[in-house]
């Protein structure tokens, strides 16, 4: 059993009984207070995994106050915020936390669904112990094997179809990258990329990737299915002229009209290195290939930045999509990036697009393209080919 402690504060007595209730029953230890003075009287410092369920609203110390005061503390738990004000309140407090370096698990409206907290609590310590399984078998991948599986073909792509919400039909594939690691199995990106940026492979992989989602799309073409590739490039790519070089000679190589070839760069990725990335991106374009501003809202550019470098697509976070039916935030953001992306003459796709009730919103927004769970999982080449290819 995970002997993990949640601390809980909230003022009103019966719904500290009942948290408290669910709490036990999930298998936690828990520790509760009405007050928060007491709780800084008693407590100094927290298990590096402990929770803290914090009311916002309490009449002596509040929520607010109580997220600063952690801020000061070497390791604070982290936190599940709550608060019978609007969304926009908590939201807010989420943000003052996340600004100050606290971990926020979640926040959640009052009055409380028990069944959801519930769920909350299991999932983030299932998550929790996934992670430390992770990090106490593995010690993880290293530069001379990345760099042997990049010359080995011990990469795979898998390809995610893009579908046109107008026409219902599969319009491109984005390729995404995985490494068939002979010890550690099947590995994701986010196990291998920062390591590949990191230890100067990243243009390697990336020339890779591109030769061979370039490869794949022109075979797909010769069995008759005429779609897009979208590769994902990254921050170090773009202020280098290595992956432009190499791009002019896969192009002619491969007689690929540039036009099918569509490069994915984070927002976050522009945001580190705007000014140095302006000539490349700018030159990438003048060969004719699509740019995409990948991850959309989630890297604080502001507008005319973003309007200075030449993109011709727009893709909406997931974060965004996922909240689409159950939150009018959510809602609006994604609305207003459809808007924006069409006003600056981008096309617009929503990325992990789960549920046919996420589909019809976007549909009903006028968004172009959708991509997710609810289409197609990312999959391996031969998958597109049977599902795809028209006399396969
Ligand atoms: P991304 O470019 O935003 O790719 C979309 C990610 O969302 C993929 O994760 C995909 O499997 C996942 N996804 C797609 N549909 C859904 C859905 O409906 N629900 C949910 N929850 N997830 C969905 P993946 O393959 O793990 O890739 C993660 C990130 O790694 C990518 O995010 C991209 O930024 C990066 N990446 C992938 N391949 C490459 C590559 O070849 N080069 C570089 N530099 N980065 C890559
Ligand atoms: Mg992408
Ligand atoms: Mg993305």
């Amino acid at each position: 059993m995970n002997q993990r402690t949640v601390y809980l504060i909230d003022d009103e007595k019966e719904m500290l009984d009942m948290l408290s209730d669910v709490i036990e029953v999930t298998g936690l230890t828990v520790q509760s207070y009405s007050h928060a003075g007491h709780f800084f009287e008693q407590v100094q410092t927290f298990e590096h995994d402990a929770i803290l369920v914090l009311d916002l609203n309490m009449p002596d110390i509040d929520g607010i106050e109580v997220i600063r005061r952690l801020s000061t503390m070497s390791a604070p738990p982290a936190l599940i915020l709550m608060s019978g004000h609007d969304s926009g309140v908590l939201h807010a407090a989420e943000k003052l936390g996340r600004a100050q370096g606290l971990e926020i698990i979640a926040y959640i409206g009052k009055p409380i669904n028990l069944k959801k907290f519930k769920k909350l609590l299991t999932s983030t310590v299932l998550e929790a112990s996934k992670l430390a399984a992770i990090e106490s078998t593995d010690s993880g991948p290293n530069f001379e094997e990345l760099q042997w599986a990049i010359n080995h073909e011990q990469l795979v792509l898998h390809y995610q179809p893009q579908f046109s919400l107008s026409t219902n039909s599969i319009i491109g594939v984005e390729a995404l990258v995985r490494w068939q690691h002979p010890k550690l199995g099947l590995l994701y990106p986010e196990r291998f990329i920062l390591l590949a940026e990191q230890q100067g492979l990243i243009g390697d992989l990336s020339h890779w990737v591109v030769e061979n989602a370039i490869k794949q799309r022109q075979q797909w073409h010769d069995e008759g299915l005429d779609i897009l590739v979208s590769v994902n490039i990254s921050s170090v790519d773009i202020t280098s002229s290595t992956l432009l070089e190499h791009l002019t000679e896969l192009l002619e190589n491969n007689q690929l009209d540039p036009m099918m070839l569509m490069l994915e760069v984070t927002e976050s990725a522009l945001m580190d290195e705007l000014v140095s990335s302006l000539e490349i991106l700018t030159r990438l374009r003048l060969k004719g290939v699509g740019l995409s501003i990948d991850d959309f809202g989630t890297g604080y550019s502001s507008l005319s930045q973003l309007h200075r470098i030449p993109f011709t697509e727009l893709k909406i976070d997931r974060s965004f999509v996922a909240n689409i039916n159950n939150d009018e935030e959510a809602k609006a953001i994604v609305k207003t990036c459809i808007i924006l992306g069409h006003e600056l003459n981008l096309q617009v796709v929503a990325e992990g697009v789960e549920t046919q009730e996420q589909a019809k919103v976007l549909m009903s927004f006028g968004c172009d393209i959708a991509q997710g769970h609810f289409y197609s999982k990312p999959v391996i080449a031969d998958e597109i080919t049977a599902t795809y290819v028209p006399s396969a």
